[in-house]
């Protein structure tokens, strides 16, 4: 991972370069950015994207950010949304100025509308979308005027009252800008400002039954918010020029508006849209599903703020889109779960061992470490006795060359206890393994070993006795394929139908019957797990947030 550099080493970031030359020039003391969403969805990695520059840049320069709420679209969004967007961006570690909504300024973003009627500058059309469209023209081709873009001032005013008033059906007319219909620009081809919609809005409730296009609320909203940079992604370098038309007609605060690259993940979709499908259709258990790339799901998954902020500066900001490797996502959590996370033993597919030479009915506390890498190292008591759980895996009957773990007659240890031999293997009628005899060796204890005996394997365990059942939750990537949305056909074919394995009893050390909601833990050479809101009185519930190293990319390799 020598290759992926930190922020702080890649120097300033194009915007970071815009933004300094404005402080030094003096065209601010301080700036003001915003993060938008359309509350028609749960955030996503993208988005935390362009949560940590927006949020990013006033940390680092004089000013602030606020958070506001594009929800000009009635049919598509809702509260459900609204809440979500702010819990993600407070668990992220981010505090916006002010929560605004762009339906605050329906009244102001009307005058605005007015304000152009009066100039000359706006028209009401009663042309249907599909006669739009048709008059457009193409590329190469200049657009047609429509018949209604002569029509006076006054009856542009009171047919656009009456289109507020709710006197017209939806998609009967629309307010148009009057631009020029040869604009080299396709969107400068007198654009749809308003459009008739009698929905019901979340917050606006039946207020109102026209509803601001995108273009004519975006800037306008930036603008009445003094914003000094506002950061959107490539798809909105052509409306930047109407972002300027409007700013500048309206003769309001000129915000000046930056385009950056939108961020994808491989293995996964990050679309809105794409996402409340696997939603709708069930192929995910809800948004915080924990395959979802979502923020909610990345947080039940395991993944701290941390880790997301960090890969977020990792990639930075480019002009071109691109594709993240997920497994930098991966590295970035792994990086700060081996700081945090509380090391504990769990056999997943046990194996019977008993020691023959611990005598019955004994039990002892030994103590373990709770985390190696901390800076204060705590530990744990892990009970021991004659009969213990290791990982059938570990054992191996015929064991090739270098297999460093339990086969007869050779030694391991086991974790924080001692060390064992392998004396006999017992087998049922149909020929399976039940259980291993083996031997301790007394003076091994780790801590304090004198036995002067070296091995080379250590293995995980529990006690029998004590062990404490759990279900934990594997998975997987959720596609296929590295870009589901570019392959033919629907991208939901592209799902993996293996994202998801159960193991619903797993051999847990006792100590992870205290577990919480705000630790992590390693399960030791199994990877890094969190508690799952699952869990109940019944049943401790882990998800596995990543292995511990990287097995795919190893996979790959061999492949
Ligand atoms: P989606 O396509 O997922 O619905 P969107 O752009 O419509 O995304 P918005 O709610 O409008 O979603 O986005 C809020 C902000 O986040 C916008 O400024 C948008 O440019 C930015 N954003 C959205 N997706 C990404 C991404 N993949 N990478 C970086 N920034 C993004
Ligand atoms: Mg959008």
């Amino acid at each position: 991972m020598s290759d992926i550099k930190k922020e702080e080493e890649k120097g300033l970031n194009f915007i970071e370069e815009i933004i300094e030359a404005d402080l030094a020039a003096g065209k601010y003391n301080s700036i003001i950015t915003r993060f938008p969403p359309e509350p028609n969805g749960y955030l996503h990695i993208g988005h935390a994207s362009s949560i940590c520059l927006n949020f990013g840049l006033t940390l680092k320069y004089p000013g602030y950010t606020n958070l506001r709420f594009d929800d000009t679209n009635p049919v598509t969004e809702d509260t459900e949304y609204v809440e979500s967007i702010k819990e993600d961006i407070k668990w992220l570690g981010f505090t916006w100025k002010n929560e605004l909504y762009a339906s605050d300024y329906f009244d102001q973003l009307y005058t605005f509308a007015i304000k152009l009627i009066n100039k000359g500058l706006a028209y009401v059309d009663d042309s249907t979308s599909e006669e739009i469209a048709a008059m457009k023209g193409t590329t190469t081709q200049p657009g047609v005027n429509s018949p209604y873009r002569d029509r006076s001032v006054e009856e542009n005013l009171e047919l656009f009252a009456r289109m507020k008033a709710g006197e017209f059906p939806d998609g009967s007319r629309t307010l148009r800008a009057k631009i020029d219909m040869a604009h080299p620009n396709m969107i400068m081809r007198d654009p749809v400002l308003y459009r008739i919609k009698h929905a019901h809005h979340h917050r606006t409730g039946d207020a109102w039954c026209i509803y601001p296009m995108y273009d004519f609320a975006h800037g306008q909203s930036d603008s009445i918010e003094e914003v000094t940079h506002s950061l959107c992604t490539m798809e909105f370098v052509p409306h930047r020029e109407l972002y300027d038309w409007c700013i500048e007609k309206l003769e309001i605060y000129p915000s000046h508006q930056y385009e950056f690259a939108r961020r994808n993940l491989n293995y996964t979709v990050t679309s809105k849209r794409k996402l409340l499908q696997l939603v709708n259709e069930k192929h995910v258990t809800g948004w915080d599903d924990p395959r979802m790339p979502t923020i909610s799901g990345l947080r039940r998954r395991g993944y701290t703020p941390f880790s997301i902020r960090d890969f977020c500066d990792r990639i930075g900001i480019a002009k071109r889109e691109n594709m993240i490797d997920v497994s930098l996502l991966e590295f970035c959590v792994r990086e700060d779960l081996n700081k945090s996370a509380l090391r504990r033993m769990v056999v997943f597919d046990p194996l019977k061992v008993i020691l023959t030479n611990y005598p019955e009915g004994q039990e002892e506390l030994l103590q373990s470490e709770d985390n190696p890498e901390a800076e204060t190292i705590t530990h744990r008591d892990i009970p021991f006795c004659r009969e213990l759980y290791i990982e059938r895996e570990d054992f191996m009957e015929v064991p090739p060359k270098k297999f460093f773990r339990l086969a007869p007659g050779q030694m391991v240890r086991l974790k924080s206890a001692y060390i064992i031999r392998c004396d006999e293997v017992v087998k049922n009628d149909a020929g399976t393994i039940t259980e291993l005899h083996c031997s301790y060796i007394p003076e091994s204890k780790s801590g304090s070993d004198t036995s002067g005996i070296n091995v080379k394997g250590t293995l995980h365990w529990v006690s029998a006795k004590h062990a404490v059942s759990a279900e934990v939750r594997l998975y997987d990537r959720l596609f296929r394929v590295e870009d589901p949305s570019s392959e033919e056909g629907d991208f939901k074919s592209y799902i993996n139908p293996d994202s998801l394995q159960v193991i619903d009893h797993v051999y847990a050390e006792p100590a992870l019957l205290k577990s919480s909601f705000d630790e992590r833990y390693q399960f030791l050479r199994k990877g890094y797990f969190c508690l799952d809101k699952d869990t109940s009185e019944e049943k401790l519930v882990f998800n596995r947030t990543v292995t511990l190293k990287d097995a795919w990319a190893k996979e790959q390799k061999k492949g």
